[in-house]
């Protein structure tokens, strides 16, 4: 932006100087601003004005004018996200008071009763939803370390490293698609150490009390379950959410979409899927979007499949990953998807989609109470640490691919108008 502003002053100077020039073509003296109703400079110091420089100055003001039609305004500035020494920073939230406070799309929210900061939510006004539960690396002293088992499993303590950035990339991409609207964002600034919020509320897994038992009751209920969920619904009745996470390289494809069905689910041929009761589909993360699509009979196809009705998310981002590989001569790779339906590992996705798209568990609707959330289809997304984390650029670009995908997406599933 700075250097656009240089840009601008010097051809407005060039422009003054220019059109004062051309004001005095009758060989007056001309003005210096600097000395107007001064002392005139000296005659030595004044270039004669002849009708050759007149066509030149008549020119350069011409190429003056025109460089400044043919500039473009200047393009929304991206969020501001890095302080003076280049290091990512989050602005600070505002505090949001659950029942009173009117979200305003574009600006970062913290529960006002909550330790600032800590779980944040960026207001938006598309019927897309991203969290980010496992990006923080904050560490308090006031909230202990998680330990033992949670799940029945060992505690993993590892951080997704720069998910948040990545989700900051995204929604500046999603910013310049949309002409500035916004997804709706969930952050979790906490390390995993403290808070798992892709885990259940309970003393294995999470805090129950003070400030991490607080943090994880603002990510889940309140600013997914009831502010952004009611937000999409109000407005669209229906949306996608994205559970954005990331995993190690060298771990199956470089990107996993994960749909509450693990790599043995995914090992069934299509035929399996679209029947067994209806199995696979209850259980999975687009369950209701199958049901709305009307594609109990075709739920390979909307889950790993390509056809003009039931294009898959996977191929779709695939797509726009063959372009950046091309570029980078890479080979990113996307599953489950139409040319690689039964990956041999696949990450399921975990408490998050189950919780907020509606997932029947144990033959149980819904099972952890976000009523409004069966409307909401979606995924969890592990992206490989090299895009996170090796070339700020390649994660930008992924980005933009990946915000391509998912409004090609919800226009072919319906939840924005087709495109
Ligand atoms: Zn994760």
């Amino acid at each position: 932006m700075i250097h656009l502003q240089n840009r601008m002053s010097i051809i407005n100077s060039g422009i003054d100087r220019t059109i004062i020039l051309l004001v005095h073509k009758n060989n007056t003296l001309p003005i210096d601003r600097r000395t107007e109703g001064k002392l005139p400079m000296k005659k030595t110091h004044i270039p004669v004005i002849r009708k050759t420089h007149i066509k030149w100055m008549a020119l350069l003001l011409c190429v003056n004018v025109m460089s400044m039609s043919c500039m473009q305004p200047p393009k929304k500035s991206r969020l501001q996200t890095k302080d003076q020494n280049h290091a990512f920073v989050l602005p600070e939230a505002s505090p949001f008071t659950i029942g009173k406070t009117v979200p305003v799309p574009g600006k970062l929210y913290s529960i006002d009763t909550s330790k600032s900061g800590d779980v944040v939510y960026l207001a938006g006004n598309l019927p897309l939803i991203i969290s980010v539960p496992h990006g923080g690396e904050r560490v308090p002293s006031d909230i202990p370390d998680r330990k033992g088992f949670c799940d029945g499993m060992v505690i993993n303590r590892n951080n997704d490293v720069k998910t948040i950035e990545l989700a900051y990339d995204i929604i500046n991409a999603i910013r310049e698609k949309t002409h500035g609207k916004y997804p709706h964002v969930i952050i979790n600034t906490l390390s995993r150490t403290q808070i798992d919020q892709n885990r259940g509320w309970g003393v294995d897994c999470n805090p129950i009390t003070g400030r991490g038992g607080q943090a994880w009751k603002d990510f889940h209920e309140h600013f997914i379950g009831d502010v952004a969920v009611p937000e999409v619904l109000k407005t669209n009745h229906t949306g996608l959410f994205i559970d954005l996470h990331g995993k190690p390289d060298n771990y199956g494809a470089d990107i996993m979409v994960g749909y509450n069905l693990t790599a043995t689910d995914l090992s069934n041929p299509d035929s399996k899927l679209n029947t067994s009761a209806k199995a696979y589909a209850e259980k999975s993360s687009i369950r209701f979007l199958s049901k709305k699509l009307h594609a109990e009979t075709d739920f390979a196809g909307l889950l790993r499949g390509k056809s003009s009705i039931h294009e898959n998310f996977g191929s779709l981002l695939q797509d726009g990953m063959d372009e950046l590989n091309r570029t980078h001569k890479k080979k990113y790779s996307v599953s489950p998807r139409h040319d690689l339906k039964s990956p041999i590992l696949n990450l399921s996705g975990g408490y998050n989609i189950q919780a907020f798209c509606g997932v029947r568990d144990d033959g149980i609707d819904n099972e952890y109470g976000y009523t409004d959330s069966r409307f909401i289809s979606g995924f969890q997304l592990e992206v490989c640490r090299e895009i996170r984390t090796k070339n700020p650029q390649i994660r930008m670009e992924f980005a933009r691919k990946l915000a391509d995908a998912v409004f090609i997406f919800m226009s072919r599933i319906g939840i924005i108008e087709r495109v």
